[in-house]
């Protein structure tokens, strides 16, 4: 039939077509450094133990039922999450200038904002570009690009120091047009593992006040970065006391291991001002009209699991050490990999492993050595020399370390 016959065949999406070439492989030394997925010593899945006990909470509630929730989501769990991010003592929350929306986790987040900025983000009734570090996340272009959103990049990795190509970036954001939409990772940036320091967010945000610039934070790993939840949602509170307007993406992926189950909000702040509030009302009828069309209503089991958790305080004082268990393991697979690395005398330096943050390292390794690595040693990773640190456990630290050795030379 005709509408048919003319849809060109896309191409598999590179990091799942990664996940099936390393399941297919049966070779018994296999390492998974693709996906970015906690994964225990044992390289298994891990369900948080906060998260089984919020489990049976819910399981064990006469009234559970599976009725739909509000179109714009779990109130319990909407409103904590806001606290989260913004801080309980929030400006922001106290003078009710925050709108949340519970969304399909972090990509439904991401989507719903850009769908609203394209909607509403005119200047001289065009959309303004939306600029992405490169690199970023490999989904946010298609995302922004399939509401009909202009994308353009902002240098953010410096392949010589490997660290934030800090003055490109700057540089960037200042010579963007007023008004531009910033999107920014306010920790543990993917895929490269590196974030700009307390003093180079104030110099960002000073740039991005200067030219009016809208700030669009995408934050997939509060807590998972540093294992410290305010520490990792400090770029975006300094950011609301600064006064901007903006928008947040967050996901519960991460850092409460609930992948699958895809919960996250997206939160609209409104500048502080006599008419914050009645803008704030005006946003919130648009985003629920916008969420109606979309997906009518949010999934209602993760944002349950995580109100349960973060409702109750022995089970959010719990939850913190597990957020510890997860950073830590992988703060010390980065150690091991440096050392080992270092020990064998593999050429290059290898400091920037134990500087970057979060799930992913950029290790610098180029696309043909991420070919003999997954060829010769079954080891799997993106072109693009990203590896999940959380796929290294300490059976397979000196084996991967031996193989980027030997690739390398
Ligand atoms: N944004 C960034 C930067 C990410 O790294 C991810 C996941 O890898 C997401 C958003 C979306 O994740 P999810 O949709 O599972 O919340």
């Amino acid at each position: 039939c005709f509408p048919a016959e003319v849809v060109p065949k896309a191409p598999e999406d590179a990091l799942f077509g990664l996940m099936r070439a390393y399941r297919a492989d049966e070779s018994p030394d296999k390492v998974d450094l693709g996906i970015g997925a906690y994964r225990d010593d044992n390289a298994k899945p891990w369900v948080l133990p906060v998260v089984k006990k919020a489990d049976d909470v819910i399981r064990n509630d006469p009234e559970l039922n599976h009725e739909y929730l509000p179109i714009v989501g779990l109130e319990p769990f909407t409103s904590k999450a806001a606290e989260l991010i913004l801080g309980s003592n929030s400006p922001a929350l106290t003078e009710k200038r925050t709108s949340t929306v519970q969304t399909i986790s972090g990509t439904g987040a991401v989507h719903l904002g850009a769908l609203f900025l394209s909607r509403f983000y005119k200047v001289n009734g065009a959309n303004r570009t939306v600029y992405l570090p490169n690199p970023t996340w490999a989904n946010h272009n298609q995302i922004l690009t399939n509401v009909g959103l202009q994308v353009a990049s902002y240098p953010y990795f410096d392949k010589d120091t490997r660290g934030l190509a800090y003055d490109g970036m700057l540089d960037a954001i200042r010579s963007a047009p007023e008004r531009s939409i910033i999107l920014l990772h306010p920790c543990a940036h993917n895929p490269t593992g590196v974030d700009p320091t307390e003093e180079q967010w104030r110099a960002i945000a000073e740039v991005m006040k200067e030219k009016k610039h809208f700030p669009f934070f995408d934050c997939a790993y509060q807590g998972f970065a540093s294992g410290d939840l305010d520490r990792d949602a400090s770029a975006v509170r300094y950011f609301i006391e600064q006064g901007f307007e903006l928008l947040i993406s967050q996901s519960f992926s991460k850092n409460l291991g609930l992948y699958g189950e895809r919960a996250g909000c997206l939160h609209y702040i409104a500048a502080p001002g006599p008419s914050a509030q009645e803008v704030t009302t005006r946003v919130s009828s648009q985003l629920a009209v916008l969420q109606r069309s979309e997906i009518s209503n949010p999934p209602i089991y993760g944002a349950k699991v995580a109100a349960t958790v973060l409702n109750d305080p022995a089970l959010f004082a719990e939850w913190r050490e597990n957020l510890q268990t997860m950073s830590g393991r992988i703060i010390d697979m980065r150690k091991a990999l440096r050392s080992k690395l270092e020990e064998l005398g593999t050429p290059g330096t290898w400091n920037h492993i134990t500087d970057q943050i979060g799930m992913f390292s950029f290790t610098g390794l180029n696309e043909q050595q991420v070919a003999n690595l997954q060829k010769e040693y079954h080891i799997y990773m993106t072109k693009n020399g990203r590896i999940s640190m959380a796929g290294l456990n300490t059976r397979n630290v000196d084996y991967v370390a031996k193989a980027v050795d030997q690739v390398v030379r």
